[in-house]
């Protein structure tokens, strides 16, 4: 099995399919069941007032929305920046439209790969 630092914690462990050791996975349902909890109470509240009534780091709060493990979107205050604009986000690393122009980005250099590999083709059968 290979070993790995923990994400959280730096501890080193025999690596699954997470990050993070196993103290921590269970530590984090723990945060993930408190945040959950708390979001049903409240569902307007934002990062800070989450963090402040939990007693979880903010920090902590964005991996479970990051990870994809808390779903937001019944709780439009809670938002965190996109790490490309700094534009609130509720999912993943970017906002909606940083997303949409990585995925373009990626799209039109796939489309000129092909184009290219097209050219290459025709070149070879002109010879
Ligand atoms: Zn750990
Ligand atoms: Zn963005």
């Amino acid at each position: 099995m290979p070993i790995a630092y923990c994400k959280r914690c730096h501890r080193l462990f025999n690596k699954g399919r997470r990050d993070l050791c196993p103290n921590c996975v269970e530590e984090q349902e723990q945060v993930f069941q408190t945040v959950r909890a708390y979001l049903k109470q409240n569902p307007l509240a934002n990062l800070m007032e989450v963090a402040e009534g939990t007693g979880v780091d903010p920090n902590d709060v964005v991996d479970l929305i990051r990870e994809g493990l808390l779903l937001v979107r019944d709780n439009p205050n809670l938002n965190y920046p996109c790490e490309r604009c700094g534009a609130p986000t509720q999912a993943g690393r970017y906002c909606t439209k940083c997303a949409e122009e990585l995925t373009a980005a990626l799209q039109s250099a796939r489309e000129d790969l092909t184009k290219r590999a097209g050219q290459d083709r025709r070149g070879y059968f002109s010879r």
